[in-house]
């Protein structure tokens, strides 16, 4: 077989070659047929070969695909941000700064915060408070916000210490507490941590509304946000969330906080918001932070070649106005209650299965190798990672998620398919992965 020059996340490992997708299914090269039961990265949130997005991405090829940001502005871009603004729905204006991935999202949503207080005069807050099982990016300022060992480790010398307090973890909470006897200690941590750092060193607080890739789909309890905001602004600390993973309709509503009804000083977003169909991300920027920047140095201290590119807005407003039109956010609701109900009741009861949780179409399962004491695999995600193997062979996919921390999970999948999924659908994935998990179970003997 000819040797492959491509570099693959694990390079041991064969992967199907995609030929197309269609709706929730892809379909390999040898016409192999498959559940994107994750939308890939938790991004593909509109299943594949959107008619609608597909003709919007002509249309604007075919008019222009690229402008250099300090040159031009464009017509989509422009649009894009006002309907971001429509989304977010505040009392004041969000400004959006467009980039290509999450990590720049997050690492600009930090080079914001940072520069907010150095417009005033204050060029001590220069720290970023964050969690432990968490992941904001891989780019280096990204990584020092996330609290992701695995993915820390060989760069810890070059990485800012920032993850200091606790994830608002319930099925293992670090207290040893149950909700709401706790009386949310994890969010009072994070005053503790605040006064133990000192305010004046630190310029925001940043946080996944509900923790993806590093946990398994965390849910925080109520009254966590609502809280972490009042200290926020208590100790003069930006609010920034994270909402790469969860914004736009991923978990039932447009935004992640919106659960908790709570607004964010700046917000990052990618992924979902053009739902796989481009690179596209954005850092979203109240009219509060932006103020003194306008009336400061004029301008965000970063920007990228590709930022705000015309095919990419127009694919993320194409993207946008079909998640309108389809009243999907409601349906994701829907969706997501029926998948959650029906993998509790298919799955609860295996012995591998610690915990199933999730918002919308953003569902974690947690496997453990002792159902009574929450023990996690402490096998650094090999557990995981046949589960998701086994299950490609079977034709689903699904999104492993594990931040390597003994005793703190460690072991979880992510499922998050498509907004447009049917009910026999959901029954189809729900199958395979009974099957598979049950295997699974079986062969590690539990
Ligand atoms: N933030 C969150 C919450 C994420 O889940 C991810 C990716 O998984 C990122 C940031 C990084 O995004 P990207 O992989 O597009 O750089």
């Amino acid at each position: 077989m000819k040797r492959s020059l491509l570099i693959k996340p694990t390079m041991n490992e064969q992967y199907p070659t995609v030929s197309y997708g269609k709706g929730i299914y892809l379909y390999d090269n040898k016409g192999k047929r498959y559940i994107d039961g994750s939308s890939g990265a938790v991004t593909a949130s509109l299943g594949h070969g959107v008619y609608e997005i597909i003709k919007s991405m002509q249309n604007q090829a075919n008019k222009v695909s690229f402008v250099y940001r300090s040159q031009f502005t464009s017509e989509p871009a422009e649009r894009l941000a006002e309907k971001l603004n429509k989304l977010v729905d505040a009392d004041e204006d969000y400004w959006s700064f467009f980039v290509n991935s999450g990590s720049e999202a997050t690492e600009t949503a930090m080079k914001v915060a940072i520069q907010y207080w150095q417009e005033q005069g204050n060029f001590k807050k220069q720290r970023i408070l964050s969690r432990w099982v968490s992941y904001h990016g891989i780019t280096l300022g990204a990584l020092s916000m996330s609290g992701h060992i695995n993915r820390r480790e060989r760069f810890v010398s070059l990485l800012e210490d920032y993850p200091s307090v606790t994830a608002p973890y319930c099925y293992r909470c670090s207290f040893d507490k149950t909700y709401p006897t706790c009386q949310l200690m994890c969010a009072h941590e994070v005053e503790a941590a605040i006064k133990r750092i000192g305010a004046d060193h630190i310029a925001g607080f940043i946080a996944e509304p509900i923790i993806g890739a590093a946990g398994g789909v965390i849910v925080p309890p109520d009254g966590y946000y609502q809280k972490v905001r009042e200290i926020c602004d208590r100790y003069n600390i930006l609010f920034i969330a994270d909402e790469v993973m969860t914004g736009i309709g991923r978990t039932g509503k447009m935004f992640g906080l919106d659960h908790w009804g709570v607004k964010a000083d700046i917000v990052a977003l990618g992924k979902g918001m053009s739902a796989g169909f481009t690179p596209m991300a954005a850092t979203l920027v109240s009219e509060k932070v932006m103020k003194p920047i306008l009336e400061g140095s004029n301008s965000i201290m970063s920007g990228h070649t590709y930022s705000a590119n015309p095919q990419s807005a127009a694919s993320a407003l194409a993207v946008l106005e079909y998640i309108e039109n389809n009243n999907l956010v409601d349906k994701v609701k829907e969706n997501g209650t029926y998948l959650l109900k029906r993998l509790k009741e298919e799955l609860s009861n295996l012995e591998i299965i610690g915990d199933i949780r999730g918002k919308g179409l953003m569902i974690g399962v947690e496997f453990v190798s002792d159902k009574n004491i929450k023990q996690s695999f402490h096998n650094n995600g090999a557990v995981t990672n046949k589960i998701v193997k086994k299950a490609r062979e079977k034709g689903l996919l699904i999104y492993p998620s594990s931040a390597g921390q003994d005793g703190v999970g460690g072991d979880a999948i992510i499922i998050s398919p498509p907004f447009i999924i049917l009910k026999e659908e959901i029954e189809e994935l729900v199958s395979i992965l009974m099957e598979v998990v049950s295997d699974i179970q079986k062969e590690l003997g539990l």
